[in-house]
């Protein structure tokens, strides 16, 4: 199923609630601008508190995913990682590709990342240094040390080496043991 096809049917199974609320699969979900998202959740908070979001991302973001995994166990590491990325496609933060996958190193791509491009606008804006600004490395590393821990492996640790905040034409991650 490609990327179209997923958003279609996602929206298609998104339900109202009584209050007005927009539901999908019982979890609140909105809608908002992009240029909000980016700014409100990456590049204003790196602005104003620097390399520390970092920690607070990595923290919050692994944690959520890691219970996913957790969930979702049964699966196996790929496929709850392929999931994960399908699903943020969904909601429309960018279409992903995993380049590699092996159990030391995992390279994937996000192309026109929701975290990435206005960030950099914004940046660019207020003479801040580009920087790398996009949450998925925090994700993986959530699911994959879920399971390493579970397996009895080194933790992993992502690093994203290419950013669309940065000019890059696509985001990409690595993550390592
Ligand atoms: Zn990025």
């Amino acid at each position: 199923m490609d990327v179209e096809q997923e958003i279609k049917e996602f929206i298609s199974s998104l339900k109202i609630s009584n209050d007005g609320s927009l539901l999908y699969r019982g979890e609140r979900m909105v809608f908002t601008t992009s240029v909000l998202m980016s700014i409100a959740f990456t590049a204003a908070p790196y602005d104003k508190f620097g390399d520390t979001m970092r920690t607070v991302y990595r923290r919050g973001i692994s944690k959520y995913c890691r219970e996913i995994a957790k969930e979702n166990a049964h699966l196996g590491a790929r496929e709850v990682f392929e999931n994960m990325l399908k699903f943020f496609g969904k909601l429309g933060w960018g279409r992903s590709e995993i380049i590699e996958f092996s159990d030391a190193k995992i390279v994937f791509r996000v192309y026109s990342s929701l975290y990435g491009k206005e960030a950099g606008e914004y940046l660019k804006l207020r003479g801040i240094q580009p920087m790398v600004t996009c949450p998925f490395g925090y994700a993986a590393e959530g699911v994959l040390n879920y399971f390493a821990e579970k397996e009895g492996k080194p933790p992993v640790i992502s690093e994203e080496v290419k950013c669309a905040a940065k000019g890059d034409a696509f985001c990409e991650f690595i993550v390592i043991r």
